[in-house]
Order: C-alpha cells, then sequence, then structure tokens
C-alpha cells in the first residue's frame, strides 16, 4: 500500500509547524534546520474525509495474505454508520473530546483532561493478543494491556487483532497507549520544550517496539534495522492506516517510527520553544531514542565506542567533545544547534542508502 503523503514539516528556531503537503524536502532541507524558510502559526486539519474513506461499510481489505475486515460501530437503530477510520478530524475531536477540533495545549487542555486522573477517567485497559519471542527466538502467543481512550478500545481491539493474525507473527515487546505528562509528552529530536499536548495524553496515540523503532530526523536518516523482528512492518503501518490511524513513521522531521496516533498530525505541531534539546553528563544520565540517534552517528564517524545504549554516560561526553573539537564548535561537551546540525550532516550521507 502506498504511504500517504502527509506530515512534512518545516522547523524553525521557535516553532515546528506540521505542514499539508505531500512532497517530502530535499534532505539538505531537512537537515539544515536554519536554512528552512521561516513559519508562523499552526496548520489544522490533515488528510480529507474523502482521502481517508476508501474503505466502505462492510467492505474487505487484504493486508499481506491475510484477508481482514474492517470494524464498524452499530449505531443504536441496529443499522451500520461509518467506521472510525472514515470520520473527519472535526468528527475525531468531537469523539475524544466532545469539543470543536483546536490544538490543546498544557495550559489550555480539554475538558475532562485537565490531570492525570481526570484523563484516566476517559480511558480503559483492554487486552490484546500479541507474539512474543522467547530466549532461543521462537514466536509464542502472548497478550498485552494497552490503556487507550474509550471510545477507541474498541477499534483498538480490532487493529491489535489484525495484527496478530498476520503471516509474520509481529512480535510486540513494548506497547504503550496512555501516557501522561503535566508538561506534555511530546518530544523528539532537537525538541526542547513544548506546550502542546501529546495523542498520549488522550490515548489516542500507540508506541510500539519502542527501542527498535526510534525517532530520527528527516528522509535519509533511518537508521533502524528493517531484519529486527520488531522492526514495525509495512503490514502493520496498513492496519492502522485503514482503522484512520497515522504513522509518525510519515512525518518528515522528528520522523516517530514507534508511533501510531488517531487525531490529526496538527497535535503533533511544536511551538514556543528551541526545537534543540540540549544534552549533558548528569547524574542521574539521561537517556533518549535522540541520544541512542547520536550515539549511532558518532560512532560511525569514529568518535564513539561504548556501545549504543541511548544514555548520556562519560563515553558519550567523551565523544560529544572530541567531534566539538574536531569541527571547531565550542568544546562544552553539552549537544546543541550547531552540534546537531554538523553531526547530521555529516552522517546523512553515511546512511543514504
Ligand atoms: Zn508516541
Amino acid at each position: 500500500m502506498k504511504r500517504n503523503g502527509f506530515g512534512t514539516a518545516l522547523v524553525t528556531a521557535g516553532s515546528i509547524l506540521l505542514l499539508l503537503s505531500g512532497a517530502v524536502p530535499a534532505r539538505a532541507d531537512i537537515i539544515s534546520v536554519s536554512d528552512l524558510p521561516g513559519s508562523s502559526g499552526i496548520t489544522t486539519g490533515i488528510l480529507s474525509a474523502s482521502e481517508k474513506s476508501e474503505t466502505k461499510a462492510g467492505a474487505e481489505t487484504t493486508y499481506g495474505t491475510g484477508k481482514k475486515t474492517v470494524c464498524y460501530t452499530a449505531d443504536t437503530s441496529g443499522s451500520q454508520k461509518k467506521s472510525l477510520a472514515d470520520y473527519t478530524d472535526e468528527e475525531r475531536y468531537k469523539l475524544l473530546f466532545g469539543t470543536d477540533k483546536k490544538l490543546f495545549t498544557v495550559d489550555d487542555k480539554p475538558a475532562g483532561f485537565e490531570t492525570k486522573s481526570a484523563a484516566l477517567g476517559n480511558m480503559t485497559t483492554v487486552k490484546v493478543p500479541c507474539y512474543l519471542i522467547d530466549s532461543r527466538g521462537a514466536k509464542y502467543p502472548s497478550s498485552r494491556n494497552i490503556t487507550v481512550h474509550k471510545a477507541l478500545a474498541e477499534d483498538v481491539k480490532q487493529i491489535f487483532d489484525e495484527i496478530y493474525a498476520l503471516p509474520e507473527k509481529f512480535p510486540i515487546n513494548t506497547l504503550v497507549g496512555f501516557r501522561w505528562n503535566s508538561r506534555g509528552e511530546v518530544s523528539g529530536p532537537f525538541l526542547e520544550t513544548v506546550t502542546c499536548m501529546s495523542a498520549h495524553a488522550y490515548g489516542a496515540a500507540i508506541d510500539i517496539n519502542m527501542i527498535e523503532n526510534d525517532y530520527y530526523v528527516g528522509a535519509g536518516n533511518d537508521l533502524r534495522d528493517p531484519k529486527n523482528p520488531y522492526y514495525i512492518t509495512e503490514n502493520v503501518r496498513d492496519i492502522f492506516e485503514a482503522h484512520g490511524w497515522h504513522w509518525g513513521g510519515d512525518y518528515a522531521i522528528c520522523t516517530d517510527t514507534m508511533h501510531f496516533q488517531y487525531t490529526g498530525l496538527d497535535m503533533l505541531s511544536y511551538n514556543n520553544g528551541s526545537p534543540f534539546k540540549k544534552y549533558e553528563l548528569t547524574s542521574p544520565q539521561q537517556s533518549s531514542t535522540l541520544i541512542r540517534n547520536m550515539q549511532r552517528r558518532l560512532e560511525k564517524l569514529g568518535y564513539y565506542k561504548n556501545g549504543i545504549d541511548g544514555s548520556f554516560g562519560k563515553g558519550t561526553e567523551k565523544a560529544v567533545k572530541a567531534f566539538q573539537k574536531d569541527h571547531g564548535l565550542k568544546v562544552t561537551g553539552r549537544t546543541g544547534k550547531k552540534f546537531y546540525t554538523l553531526l547530521w550532516n555529516l552522517t546523512n550521507e553515511m546512511y543514504d542508502k
């Protein structure tokens, strides 16, 4: 199935903005963040209803070799109404929050989501089937619990039933739905501070196999290993998309390959803050997918030799300092905008397939 061409993002020092354009910028445009055109305001809307309404009531969709029926909800009269996949962006906000579509921020949360406990009142935990991998590498049937918005629970169960039935027996080692963070859970490469809330805080986003499917920055920078059994497969993406969910791997900047989201991409718009997250040696050490990604690049250039663990330890600090020294940057051991831009530019070519 062809990828939906949405989520092209523009970055400025003060804001990150997701646009509707289907075009993915050239790599150089993505990486040289300071060269990107300025922008203001926040886009709203993503895919039009017509773009998302390929599936019709009763239709069957094929994923790989398995045939699956798309999930529908029945209204009180017993007749079929449209699937959640066919909801417009506006209808999705009504469904989840009972409000008109808008960008919610940490200072302006939807009613009923002001606190973690209030948000949990809108959630339910469902058990979904999945495969796990034993110590000898064999897949075996199991299940995992996931907490999501009540309105999405049946659809989420259906999604994971379909994933479970895939011929590849897709294994799931980490699964996160609802996740609360009072400062907003949105994060990613280059994001220092944000004010908008993540769809995870509303139970409308799911992260799958987050170690093996991490963030990266821009096309050509995907460092994931397609041979890893936990790598998000095309079939998995197709199932989510058939249910109207968006894949974070389609975001042109801050590509988030573990992430699936039911609400529009505008909820991943970032504003009010430097997009460059600063890391340095701290106690306890900081860990993130960005650090993991950074280590891989420093390792590729010969600066880092301590193993890719995503933790900013002494070895990482040493590598950052050596890289800064060699490239005429101030030797601080702390990552910043110039550091990221140089490192990503230098390693971009190496990972260009
Ligand atoms: Zn996520």
